[in-house]
C-alpha cells in the first residue's frame, strides 16, 4: 500500500528526518538512564558512597577504621544492607519505569506512523477527480498553498448536479447530516464528492479526511480518526517517559550534589532534551484531552464560538414550517424551470430544488414513493457542537469502552466505525434538542409510520 504523502517536498523530509532524531534522542536517553545512572552510578558506586559517608561522618579515614572496629559487625552489615536494597530499590524503580513507558511509547508510535502514512480515512476521489486532477498536472500553476489544512478557497468544480449523483444515497439513507442551505451535503471541489459528516479537506496531503486532526510532521503524517486515539496515547506515554528521564537525571545531580562533586554534563545535556520534548508532549496531551472531553478536533476548534451547522434531519412526510426549509431525497430531475440545473459548475440554490409538492406531483412508481425521505434544513445555534455527547461518551468514542483500550494502542477508536444506520457520528443530544426546538416530533419517522402515511397519501 503507498503511503499517502504531504504534497510539499519540504514536509516529506521533516517528515522522514524526525524518526531518525526521535530515535537519536531516544537511544541518548537510554545510554544515559540505564548505562551511566542505573549500572555505572547507582549499581557499582554504593559501597564507595557508603564508606565515604562514613569517613564524612567521623572527619578522618582513620577515625573511620576505629569506629568500624568498635562497632558490632552485625550493625555495620544491616546498615550496609538496608543502604544497598535503597539504592538497588531506586535504580531497580527507575529501570522498570524506564523501559515500561519506552515500549508503551515505542508501540504508540508505531501505530500513529502506520495509520498517519498508510491508513490516514481518506474519502475515495470522485468520479471526477483524476480530470481534474491531470488538468490541474498540467497547468502546474498555484502550487503554494497554504500552510494549514482548512479549506477557504472558492469552489474551482462545482457540486455534481446530477439528482442521482453517486454517493448521495449513503447520506439521505441516514436520520441526518451536515449540509448546505439546499439540503444537499457539502461538496469537495478537490476530491470532486461529496463531504460527509466532519469529513475535511487536507490541503497538506490534497485529500478529504474523515475526522481530520491535523497533519503532524512528529507522528509522520495525518491525524484523523484513525490514529488520532494513538496519536493521544503516545503524547501521553512521551509525556511519562520524560517525566521518568527527569527523574533519573534529578536523582543523579542531587547525589553529585550531595557528595560535592560537579555536575555530569551528560545528565545535565539529558536533562534539557528530556525537559524540552516533555514539555511539548505534556502539552499536546492536554489540548487532545480537552478535545476528547469536548469531541472536538483541531479543525472544529477554528472559529468555533461563531461557527453554526446546517443539519438535513430525517422529518415526517408532509412537515411544513416556515422556520425551516424542506428537502425530499431522492432528488428529482426538473425538466422545466431553472436553467442551472444541468451539471455544471453552478451551485444549486435552494429554489432550484424541487418543492415536495413537486416531488409528489412527479409521476413515480410507489416503491419509489416509499423510498422518498423528507428532511428538514435546521440550524444550530452558534457555538454549538453537534457532536457532543457528555464527556463521557465523548470519551468512549475515542478512546473505546474498555479500559484496556484506552491504555494499549491496539483497537481502532469506536467512532471509526461508521457503522450507526443514524448519523455517521453520534449526533443524537443535538438532534433531540432541535427537533424540540423546532416542535418536530421526538427521534426519527420510523418506516412503519412511513408506510401508513403512504396508504393515507394515497387513500385521498
Ligand atoms: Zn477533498
Amino acid at each position: 500500500m503507498p503511503a499517502i504523502e504531504s504534497t510539499r517536498a519540504a514536509t516529506r523530509w521533516t517528515t522522514r528526518i524526525v524518526p531518525v532524531f526521535l530515535t537519536a534522542a531516544v537511544a541518548y536517553a537510554t545510554y544515559v538512564v540505564v548505562a551511566r545512572i542505573c549500572c555505572e552510578y547507582i549499581y557499582s558506586s554504593f559501597p564507595l558512597h557508603l564508606s565515604q559517608s562514613h569517613g564524612s561522618r567521623h572527619g578522618s579515614h582513620h577515625g573511620s577504621r576505629r569506629t568500624r572496629a568498635t562497632n558490632p559487625v552485625l550493625l555495620l552489615t544491616v546498615e550496609y544492607l538496608l543502604r544497598s536494597l535503597n539504592e538497588n530499590g531506586t535504580a531497580t524503580a527507575i529501570l522498570v519505569l524506564y523501559f515500561v513507558f519506552l515500549l508503551l511509547m515505542i508501540g504508540t508510535y508505531a501505530r500513529t506512523f502506520y495509520n498517519a502514512n498508510f491508513n490516514p480515512g481518506v474519502v475515495p476521489l470522485g468520479p471526477r477527480a483524476a480530470y481534474r486532477l491531470r488538468a490541474k498536472a498540467e497547468k502546474q500553476v498555484r502550487r503554494s498553498y497554504g500552510a494549514d489544512d482548512i479549506e477557504g478557497r472558492a469552489y474551482e468544480a462545482g457540486p455534481d448536479n446530477d439528482p442521482d449523483s453517486p454517493g448521495l444515497e449513503s447520506f439521505y439513507s441516514r436520520d441526518a447530516f451536515v449540509c448546505e442551505t439546499d439540503g444537499r451535503p457539502k461538496w469537495c471541489s478537490e476530491c470532486c464528492n461529496w463531504k460527509h459528516d466532519r469529513v475535511h479537506h487536507s490541503r497538506e496531503i490534497g485529500r478529504c479526511v474523515y475526522r481530520m486532526d491535523h497533519y503532524c510532521p512528529w507522528a509522520g503524517g495525518m491525524i484523523g480518526e484513525n490514529s488520532f486515539k494513538f496519536f493521544v496515547q503516545f503524547t501521553t506515554y512521551a509525556s511519562l517517559f520524560c517525566a521518568v528521564v527527569l527523574g533519573a537525571n534529578g536523582y543523579a545531580l542531587r547525589r553529585q550534589a550531595e557528595h560535592g562533586a560537579s555536575p555530569d554534563p551528560f545528565f545535565l545535556a539529558a536533562t534539557v532534551i528530556a525537559a524540552f520534548f516533555g514539555l511539548f508532549a505534556f502539552l499536546m496531551t492536554v489540548t487532545s484531552a480537552r478535545y476528547i472531553h469536548q469531541n472536538m478536533t483541531n479543525v472544529d476548534i477554528l472559529s468555533f464560538r461563531q461557527k453554526v451547522y446546517q443539519l438535513a434531519v430525517r422529518v415526517p412526510r408532509g412537515t411544513r414550517s416556515d422556520r425551516f426549509g424542506v428537502v425530499v431525497y431522492p432528488l428529482t430531475k426538473l425538466e422545466s424551470g431553472s436553467g442551472g440545473r444541468k451539471g455544471g459548475a453552478k451551485s444549486l440554490k435552494r429554489n432550484d430544488l424541487p418543492s415536495e409538492e413537486q416531488a409528489d406531483a412527479l409521476p413515480a412508481s410507489s416503491r419509489d414513493d416509499l423510498a422518498k425521505r423528507t428532511f428538514a434544513i435546521l440550524e444550530t445555534g452558534p457555538g454549538e457542537n453537534p457532536w457532543d455527547l457528555g464527556p463521557w461518551r465523548n470519551w468512549q468514542s475515542v478512546m473505546g469502552t474498555n479500559p484496556v483500550d484506552w491504555v494499549l494502542p491496539i483497537r481502532h477508536s469506536p467512532c471509526a466505525d461508521h457503522e450507526s444506520l443514524e448519523t455517521l457520528y453520534g449526533m443524537d443530544r443535538i438532534l433531540d434538542q432541535l427537533r424540540n426546538r423546532y416542535g418536530l416530533p421526538a427521534g426519527p419517522p420510523s418506516d412503519e409510520s412511513t408506510v401508513m402515511e403512504m396508504r393515507n397519501l394515497r387513500s385521498q
